[in-house]
């Protein structure tokens, strides 16, 4: 205990009795001279035997054997010598020189010692640091395996994994059928804009939970990143089934902190063997199917099929061909009039692109809007249609139509991505028209999405361009999007007027939006009025102004010129009914 503790005293306690009991020998020589007369050689022989004993053994710390040698050997030497004589005076030199000769060896060998202990003590440690660092190696590949496996948030496999999974399970399934399954969180990116991305990472985990619930432990599960998930099942699910379940669990609300909130899916699926062999080809087609299920409105599950190729092929040929087609005019531009009830008068006109593609044929609008958002062209798209709108407004205010305005679609996507409000001021200048002749029609995700949407929003505003609401009711946040942004119109969604004569539901639905817009003071527009009945419901129930196949199809801009000359011709009703009842010739061919 005391060697641990404290080894400096024990050292010291040894030296010190060491040199007690070579003291006490010591005496021996001095105080019996005779016995150094009588017995000279014996007790010489036996004192220097007892010395280099202590200093033959001592190896590890001299100053105990030098202390026990020193004072017994220098007594025996100073006796000696002190008896006289040639004899004494040459032992008394020998037995000097074989004294210092010890000591040096006892110090040597303590340093031999020392070194020794050291160089094993070195060994020791570096040994201990090697199975340190070893340990730490192990646990930090175990770790790292465990993430590349596992998606660190969800706590579902990997999208490494998932894939060495799908393969190794295609190549040992012998013949049985199985299906992957693709699933997309619909406008999760609005949870994190809005929400913030803790509650974005809520939903994550919730939804991974309630799939790892609902599937059970069989079938495997992961997390491909972002929103995606991916699901493999064997014959014994049927993936229609699975995906149902799968998007009924996801759709009940779901608590993110205090908040309960809703959110859809969408599953794009397909099966081995007879959408693909390879994993590759099995997740290529997923993906389509899923595309597709997005396309088709979210919230569902769609299966792939032969055409999604076809399909995707003509997408990329419409990305590839976009920006050529908007260097050389092909892109146009239509127009479509907005009517009011009371005189039949021409008081807007809404701007739709159309693009007859070589190949392809009529591409239509969203399709179109979609290409140039995904290839970064969605700022020429637009600012081509917005100069269209300004070269359309000096026109139409040069022929004295000051009252009417024009409206441009503007995707709630591409708000934030460019200085949109400062580029239509650049050309509201270039063609010298007042902004508040020029309306932004954005669908109500304007609403929430996301701050740099809003600035741009709000720029707008100032500027003076009036801010519509498109496909009014359609979307999820109606009222929300009123309060949030500085809206002077509503649109009504055309497929609620469209069978509005047809279905009660419908006419209660615009009843009740235009009493939201009376109560709000905005101005409330109907969109697909296709018949005369039509026209005298929405004004009976207080709607002022329309725009449909009923008044005019959109048509490129020499026809709208044409339009308006032919109206301002004739007597304004009448005008109307003419074109009411040939709405196709006015218009070529319509856009799907
Ligand atoms: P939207 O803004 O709701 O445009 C009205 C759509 O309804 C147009 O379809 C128009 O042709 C169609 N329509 C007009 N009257 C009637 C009618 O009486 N009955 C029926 N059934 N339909 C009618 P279009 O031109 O195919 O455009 C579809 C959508 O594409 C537009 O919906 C708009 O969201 C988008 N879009 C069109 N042009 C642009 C654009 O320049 N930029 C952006 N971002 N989106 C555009
Ligand atoms: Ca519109
Ligand atoms: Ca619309």
């Amino acid at each position: 205990n005391l060697v641990e503790r404290n080894p400096e005293t024990l050292l010291r306690i040894s030296w010190i009795g060491a040199l007690v009991a070579s003291l006490t020998w010591a005496v021996l020589p001095i105080v019996c001279d005779t016995i150094l007369e009588e017995h000279t050689t014996l007790l010489l022989f036996i004192l220097s035997g007892l010395a280099a004993g202590a200093v033959a053994l001592g190896s590890a710390h001299a100053p105990t054997a030098i202390a026990f040698a020193l004072p017994l050997l220098t007594a025996t030497i100073v006796g000696r010598v002190s008896i006289g004589g040639y004899e004494s005076l040459l032992f008394g030199f020998v037995a000097t020189f074989l004294t210092l000769m010890l000591a040096r060896s006892s110090l040597i060998a303590q340093r031999d010692f020392c070194e020794s202990s050291s160089t094993k003590h070195s060994a020791n440690a570096l040994a201990e640091a090697l199975r340190i660092a070893n340990a730490t190696t192990e646990a930090n590949a175990a770790m790292l395996q465990i993430l590349a496996n596992h998606d660190s948030l969800t706590g579902l496999a990997s999208r490494g994994a998932f894939a060495k999974a799908l393969e190794t399970h295609l190549t040992d399934v012998n013949g049985q059928s199985s299906s992957l399954l693709l699933l997309d969180l619909d406008h999760f990116k609005l949870i994190n804009d809005t929400l913030g991305h803790g509650a974005g990472d809520g939903v994550l985990v919730e939804v991974a939970s309630r799939l790892r619930s609902v599937l059970g432990e069989e079938p495997l599960a992961a997390r491909l990143g972002g929103d995606e998930f991916a699901i493999l099942v064997g014959e014994r699910h049927p993936p229609e089934e699975v995906a149902r379940v799968l998007l009924d669990a996801i759709a009940s609300p779901l608590t993110i902190g205090e908040r309960s909130t809703n959110i859809g899916a969408s599953i794009g699926i397909a099966c081995f063997p007879e959408d693909g062999h390879a994993a590759e080809d099995l997740m290529l087609r997923a993906d389509l199917a899923l595309y597709a299920a997005k396309a088709g409105g979210r919230g569902r599950f769609c299966r792939f099929d032969a055409s999604l190729l076809n399909a995707a092929k003509v997408r990329r040929d419409i990305e590839l061909d976009l920006p050529a087609a908007l260097m050389d005019g092909s892109i146009e531009v239509w127009c479509q009039p907005q009517i009011a009830f009371s005189d039949y008068s021409l008081v807007g006109v809404e701007l739709l692109v159309r693009w007859k593609h070589e190949r392809h044929g009529w591409i239509s609008p969203p399709e179109i809007v979609a290409a140039a958002l995904s290839t970064n062209r969605s700022e020429a798209l637009t600012l081509h249609v917005v100069s269209h709108a300004c070269r359309l407004l000096r026109d139409l205010r040069e022929q004295g139509h000051d009252a009417v305005t024009v409206a441009v679609n503007v995707s709630p996507m591409e708000l934030g991505l460019y200085p949109l409000a400062e580029r239509v001021a650049e050309r509201l200048a270039v063609f010298d028209v007042p902004a508040r002749s020029l309306e932004i029609e954005l669908t109500e995700e304007a609403a929430i999405a996301g701050d740099a949407a809003a600035r741009e929003i709000s720029a707008l505003s100032s500027l003076g361009v009036r801010i519509a609401i498109d496909d009014f009711g359609a979307g999820y946040s109606s009222l929300a999007s009123l309060r949030t942004l500085r809206i002077e119109r509503i649109k009504i969604d055309r497929s609620f007027v469209t069978e509005m004569g047809v279905r009660e539901g419908d006419r209660i639905l615009v009843q009740a939006i235009l009493g939201i817009g009376q109560a709000l003071g905005l101005e409330v527009v109907a969109e697909g009025v296709e018949r005369a009945v039509d026209v005298v419901l929405l004004a009976r129930y207080g709607c002022h102004v329309g725009q449909g196949y009923h008044f005019a199809r959109p048509m490129p801009r020499p026809a709208l010129d044409a339009w308006i000359a032919a109206r301002s011709a004739q007597a304004p009703s009448t005008a109307v009914e003419t074109m009411a009842q040939a709405p196709g010739q006015i218009a070529s061919r319509q856009a799907s």
